[in-house]
């Protein structure tokens, strides 16, 4: 085939579950190919659509789709300041569709171009959560049923059920909480469940570093009677030099990752072995190039993946994670937010969960497609975001 080349560039903004989604279309010199990516920053949906159509367009129209290193390092190297997560997203966003452009003309699955499939399927983990702790049991029994051997458990969200709190008078609106009846809770809620269930499901919880570092050592060290599948996100990336501190002092395993943009954030965490899995948001370090070295080097220190996969990733950004699952020897495990009918119809192909494992389809490239027509019909709102406005029971502004 002669050069084929980039000839535009767009981002698509849809929200069919009522999340903003952004994905990014790659069309090519060649009629009718093209390839998709996801750049969700659902949160900053705008500025993302921006930085690819503003700024990446003008920059890679015209040039060889066959070179995906090479465009990869133009776009982290083009703003100069590089690493965020703006930046990094819509690098993705054509990333991905350059992997998948790269599928379609080789007629094979993305799988393939990466090395092959490790497993047939992919194992997933679902989340639990519920008000009280009967309603938790019977929401993790009926994924049990489903033989889904992985269930992340949550006693009333993030930061866990916020009792009546006393704040202080003149206290600003927010997402209240408190630190120590939810440590005080989550151990009820394991000590509950692993007494109904046993211990043949495999159970996961994400702090969601909304505890102080000496209570995240502490809970992981009260949670090893319960022996968690892994403990996610203890501690924020800002204090993750704790997790040496804490490896000394317990064997709960720790799952990190989700927050981070820069190479910096994890490569001691690797090398020094501070962490069991690695759980990067893929859009938000910039794409499949990036995991899949991410994933390799990983490998060599015996820490497994496990991609952030929640609803504030598009389809295409699911798929992705699902191609790099099937290839990756020290694939852990893929959390599963579930694909909703709206989103399958919007984007057809979208992998899909049977008996317990996802598969991906096996068309050339990741495999899903956009109804373009249908997505229009989902607009994205920008708006203030709510969840990420956390605060303790006196008021402070807290990491989400
Ligand atoms: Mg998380």
């Amino acid at each position: 085939m002669s050069k084929v080349t980039i000839r535009d560039i767009r981002a698509i903004l849809t929200a069919p579950a009522g999340i903003n989604l952004i994905v990014v279309k790659v069309e090519t010199s060649e009629p009718g190919l093209y390839g998709l990516g996801c750049a969700t920053f659902a949160y900053r949906e705008k500025l993302v659509a921006a930085m690819v159509e503003d700024y990446l367009k003008p920059l890679l129209v015209g040039r060889d789709v066959a070179n995906i290193e090479d465009l990869w390092h133009l776009m982290n190297n083009n703003s100069y300041w590089r690493n965020g997560p703006v930046t990094n997203n819509a690098i993705s966003g054509v990333d991905m569709a350059l992997w998948d452009i790269k599928g379609k003309m080789a007629n094979m699955p993305v799988y393939d171009l990466l090395g092959g499939k490790s497993r047939q399927g992919v194992a997933v983990y679902r989340h639990a959560d519920g008000k009280d702790l009967d309603t938790i049991v019977e929401n993790v029994q009926k994924y049990m049923d489903q033989n889904i051997r992985h269930v992340r458990i949550q006693w009333g969200g993030y930061g866990g059920q916020a009792g009546s709190i006393n704040r202080p008078e003149g206290s600003p609106q927010g997402v209240y909480y408190c630190p120590d009846q939810y440590i005080r809770n989550t151990l009820r809620l394991f000590e509950y469940v692993r007494g109904k269930l046993g211990d043949e499901v495999e159970l996961l919880h994400d702090v969601h570093e909304r505890i102080p570092p000496i209570d995240a050592i502490r809970l992981a060290k009260d949670l090893e009677p319960y022996r968690l599948f892994f403990l996610e996100d203890p501690l924020p990336p800002e204090q993750a030099d704790w997790l040496k501190i804490l490896r000394q002092q317990t064997s709960t395993p720790i799952a990190i990752g989700e927050l981070f943009n820069n190479p910096k954030e994890w490569d001691y965490l690797i090398a020094n072995k501070l962490i069991d899995f690695i759980r990067v948001h893929i859009s938000q370090i910039g794409g499949i190039t990036p995991a899949r070295k991410l994933a390799i080097f990983c490998e060599q220190f015996g820490i497994r993946t496990a991609w952030h996969g929640p609803g504030d990733v598009s389809p295409v950004g699911h798929a992705a994670n699902i191609h790099l699952d099937l290839v990756s020897h020290n694939f852990g495990i893929q959390e599963w937010a579930g694909i909703s009918e709206e989103l399958h119809e919007v984007f057809p192909g979208s992998p899909v969960l049977k008996d317990g494992y996802v598969y991906a389809n096996d068309k050339p490239g990741l495999g899903i497609d956009i109804n373009e027509e249908l997505a229009a019909k989902y607009p994205c709102e920008t708006k203030v975001t709510m969840w990420t406005q956390t605060r303790l029971p006196d008021g402070t502004a807290y990491t989400p």
